[in-house]
């Protein structure tokens, strides 16, 4: 799995660009766009989407828009566009000299539709909400023609004139496309176009009060922006015949829709409605907390952008629609920090040791390699001193035949120490250990000796005169099953949260870890690997889990293949 990055599997959507290419199509220019609606932050899924767009751009020389679909101001918001363009920058891509907003073509918007209307193809419907519903039709029935479906282009003309002049409250009325009534495609069924609102919106402020319907809008951001290629998700395929449909009536630059299947995470929701949920109904501290699959939890959390990246082309592009496994996206962060972060000792869950032929007041400086992987990261110094702390699970008193680590009269190592031996077990009056007392061989220096010894298990450590102590916040999946969406009949998708998704720590840490910079990876030795919070202050690191060691995606892989 090594130069992933460089490594750039095709895909069906990267064939259709190649055939148009070749057939000279939009005189050989790919264009592709990435169009958020600004009514939440970004998700994985959206990473997968802006990965493709921005990377199908730039494999084939063309350009990548970002652009706002900032079409329902209810919902919208300034704070989501500024995360928007922060995660999306943060995953590596570059949308050039400025961003796009749907909310730039209102005016154009509204020009079309004044077109469709001249041109018999839409009409005001007078129509109450539940009428219009209601005359829609099922999938096994037809719908039923409105009673206002005959106005005059030029009566028409003047209502939708009336309902962007605010004449009409919210709901009074729509302007619709006249397609077909009976259509097989209840997305064909006269399909709202214009809706009122009186909304302040904001980037127009109360400039309207009309504003277009997705997919009148959608096609003709495309089209304005001179897109090629406009890549959704399969949800859209049955929408496409509209899409085409306003484009063709409007006699405008047509680029091509294509879809394709969305990512869907186990033990993960997607959309963004039910995150809004998690972060409003205070399951999470925020859109940015680390249990969150958004890009700025995930960032949070310590993923790196790089790890994104490989993973959205690891999971490649198709049509069907499925459940990636989180250990997958866990699988790219491992491999991925295994070679950036830093190893250092931390004791998440002490038993104090006492080396009690270890003089009193002696310390000394024990040399630590910063990572095996790389040597340029070269080595740091560690302080060592007559008490340690362990882990207390890397001591067992009476412990399984093969146990390696620390138990009465066993031996074990401390990595980049000494040999220490186990002498004694003191336990309070509930018979609680408390410590233990070992003693150590001075000749195992740097933690091994040339006298033919086996000492075959090997533990952390943090001198107790030296560490810190560190907050770790340690995670697990926001929710109790791979499915969330499942759930008996009264149930809601929250009620599958698990309480104990985090848990917080008090930690024993090399000394150095007292001043961290946030965002900074480490490996936490034999533990994981950690990202420092933005929580941290001098002298009180905070540490989030990123992700455990023990790899059970690749395993997996191994045994099903
Ligand atoms: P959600 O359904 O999660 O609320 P959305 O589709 O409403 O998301 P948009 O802001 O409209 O969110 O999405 C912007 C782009 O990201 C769209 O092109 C959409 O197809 C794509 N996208 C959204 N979710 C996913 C996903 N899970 N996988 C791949 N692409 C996605
Ligand atoms: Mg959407």
């Amino acid at each position: 799995m090594e130069n992933n990055e460089d490594i750039k599997p095709s895909n069906f959507i990267k064939n259709i660009i190649r055939k148009d290419l070749a057939e000279g199509k939009n005189d050989g220019r790919v264009h592709t766009r990435f169009p958020p609606e600004p009514n939440g932050y970004l998700h994985i899924g959206h990473a997968k989407s802006i990965c493709l767009n921005f990377g199908v751009a730039e494999e084939f020389g063309g350009r990548c828009n970002l652009r706002f679909d900032d079409t329902n101001p209810l919902k919208e918001s300034v704070e989501y566009v500024n995360s928007i363009k922060e995660d999306v920058k943060w995953l590596g891509f570059d949308w050039g000299e400025k961003e796009f907003y749907a909310s730039d073509y209102f005016e154009k918007f509204y020009e079309c539709a004044v077109q469709l209307v001249k041109d018999g193809n839409a009409y005001v419907d007078h129509q109450s909400p539940d009428e219009i519903k209601e005359n829609r039709g099922t999938l096994q029935e037809p719908g039923k023609n409105s009673p206002f479906r005959d106005r005059t282009p030029q009566e028409n003309e003047k209502l939708l004139e009336q309902m962007k002049d605010g004449k009409f409250a919210d709901g009074e009325c729509v302007l619709r496309a006249k397609i077909d009534m009976s259509s097989p495609n209840i997305n064909m069924r006269d399909p709202i176009i214009y809706r009122i609102s009186h909304t302040k919106h904001h980037r127009t402020d109360e400039k309207w009060c009309i504003y277009p319907m997705y997919d009148f809008a959608h096609g003709l951001e495309d089209s304005i922006e001179g897109v090629t290629h406009s890549i959704c998700t399969l949800e859209f395929e049955d929408h496409r015949p509209l899409y085409d449909w306003f484009l063709e009536k409007l006699g405008v630059f047509h680029p091509q829709q294509i879809e394709f299947a969305r990512l869907n995470l186990t033990y993960t929701v997607m959309s963004k409605r039910k995150l809004l949920t998690l972060v409003q109904e205070g399951y999470v501290s925020g859109w940015d907390d680390p249990r969150m699959p958004t890009i700025a939890g995930l960032r949070r959390r310590g993923y790196t952008p790089e790890s994104i990246r490989n993973f959205s082309e690891m999971i490649g592009v198709s049509k069907a629609n499925s459940k990636v496994d989180f250990a997958q996206l866990e699988y790219c962060i491992r491999e991925d920090l295994n070679k950036k972060a830093q190893r250092v000792m931390v004791v998440t869950d002490p038993l104090k040791v006492v080396i009690t032929n270890y003089p009193e007041d002696k310390e000394e400086m024990l040399d630590a390699e910063n990572n095996p992987e790389n040597e340029a990261d070269g080595t740091r110094q560690m302080p060592f001193s007559r008490v340690v702390y362990i882990e207390k699970d890397d001591f067992m008193e009476n412990p399984p035949k093969k146990y390696f680590r620390l138990s009465p009269g066993n031996e074990m190592r401390l990595k980049h120490a000494y040999y220490i031996k186990c002498e004694d077990v003191i336990k309070d009056e509930n018979g609680e250990i408390v410590e233990l007392h070992c003693t150590y061989d001075p000749k195992s220096r740097g933690g091994w000796t040339d006298d033919g010894r086996r000492v075959k298990g090997t533990a952390h450590w943090v001198s107790v005169k030296h560490a810190i102590k560190a907050e770790v916040r340690m995670y697990e999946h926001l929710f109790t099953i791979d499915n969330p969406d499942r759930r008996k009949k009264g149930e809601v998708f929250t009620d599958n949260v698990d309480p104990e998704s985090l848990k917080v720590v008090t930690a024993y840490a090399e000394p150095f870890l007292s001043e961290v910079q946030p965002m900074t990876h480490y490996q936490f030795l034999r533990i994981g690997y950690f990202t420092s919070d933005k929580d941290s202050k001098p002298g009180k690191p905070v540490f989030n889990k990123t992700v455990g060691l023990k790899d059970t995606w690749a395993k997996k892989q191994a045994s099903s293949g």
